[in-house]
């Protein structure tokens, strides 16, 4: 079958993986030996992956923090702020119903302790509103965390806007942006986003590496306290042997995302086009702003059917999923688009198709023809 599942994780570009191999072999140091060269070349190598990973989002290399993935970058964004908020009584959480579950629980973790949290619901298109982002934002609030990119439905949202209207308050921005680091750049260069999470296993890197991307406002880190201690690497943010070969890999693909972007878009925008002209026959009602969304995504229900019997039907032409995969084991319904007020039957027949530039186009005639036998 075609792998159109990129959301859940992409495969390996293969430049990323030479500079892997390379780290693996050659550079095997580790970054934090000050004793010999072995070490002192790993740590070039890292810093130079912190600039490139940096600079995609206009900030400084020295405020990148190498984690395992977007997870623990989030954990590290929300958890590392909860003192700070404590200390300034700054009480509020706003984020939204359509986060990814590693924003969600740990707020949820919060709030048992105290925290008031506050879950903006997306409107109909799987976009947030800014207002009402903003509304929430009572001047009590210490974190603001709004994803940049849902990956179910491949909605971007208005996360810069929201930075624009949060401008000159107290409380920091947080963005996962495990889905659309590398693909939509503009939105997340704002200076007012304080903190970017980010993951290698969505952008061409392997699993395991991530960053959390931090701005400086007037010259200040937001104030951050550890989450885990040990021997202080990363800020003291994330203590640990530095995972060089894949720090390296992240750094790499953050170059080639910026290289190549546009060569990227239009071969994902070409098989949009194609999977919309697929499904034609049978009525798609597609989940998600079109206007708004990333060409990698396409989140689609077929009225009368039900997701699982489809990717059981088409399993040997396609692998995708129906959204909730990420979560793990557990086949509950999409709370993304249950949040964006669909039908439970909308929400019952909901296939998430995603691919990447390195996808080769399926065979669409015999999906159709899967379909129409279910028919
Ligand atoms: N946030 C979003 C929006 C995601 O799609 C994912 C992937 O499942 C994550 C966070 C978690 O990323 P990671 O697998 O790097 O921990």
């Amino acid at each position: 079958p075609t792998y159109l599942d990129c959301n859940a994780t992409t495969p390996l570009d293969p430049e990323v993986r030479d500079e892997m191999l390379r780290m693996f072999d050659i550079e095997y140091g580790n970054p934090g030996s000050r004793t010999h060269a072995f070490g002192a070349k790993a740590k070039v190598e890292v810093n130079d992956a912190r600039q490139k990973v940096a600079a995609v989002v206009g900030a400084n290399p020295e405020d990148v923090v190498f984690t395992s993935g977007a997870t623990e970058s989030n954990n590290i964004a929300i958890f590392g702020l909860a003192k700070h908020g404590r200390a300034k009584g700054l009480r509020r959480i706003v984020t939204t119903a359509i986060e990814h579950k590693s924003v969600l629980e740990p707020c949820a973790a919060l709030a048992a302790e105290g925290f008031e949290v506050v879950t903006v619901a997306p409107r109909g298109g799987g976009r947030v509103q800014v207002e009402d982002v903003l509304a929430a934002a009572s001047p009590d609030t210490l974190l603001v965390s709004v994803m940049h990119v849902n990956n179910e439905t491949g909605v971007v949202q208005s996360v810069a806007e929201i930075a624009e209207g949060l401008a000159g308050r107290d409380c920091f921005l947080h963005c996962d942006a495990a889905q659309g680091f590398g693909k939509e750049f503009e939105q997340l260069r704002h200076p007012g986003i304080d903190l970017v999470s980010v993951s290698g296993h969505k952008m061409y890197a392997p699993k395991g590496v991530g960053a959390l991307v931090m701005k400086r406002r007037k010259g200040r880190r937001p104030p951050m306290a550890p989450v885990l201690v040990g021997g202080g690497q990363e800020l003291g943010l994330r203590p640990g042997t530095l995972a060089a070969p894949l720090i390296v890999a992240l750094g790499k693909a953050a170059e080639i995302a910026v290289r190549d972007r546009d060569r990227r878009r239009k071969a994902c925008e070409r098989l949009r086009v194609e999977a919309l002209e697929a499904l034609s026959p049978f009525a798609p009602e597609v989940n998600g702003d079109p206007e708004h969304t990333l060409p990698h995504t396409l989140n689609v229900s077929l009225p009368g059917l039900r997701s699982e019997a489809l990717m059981l039907a088409l399993k040997d032409v396609i692998a995708v999923s129906n959204g909730s995969a990420c979560t793990s084991n557990s086949y509950e319904s999409s709370h993304v688009l249950k949040a964006m007020g669909l039908s439970p039957e909308r929400v019952a027949g909901a296939l998430r198709l995603s691919w990447c530039h390195m996808t080769l186009s399926p065979d669409w005639k015999a999906v159709a023809e899967g379909i129409r036998l279910m028919l």
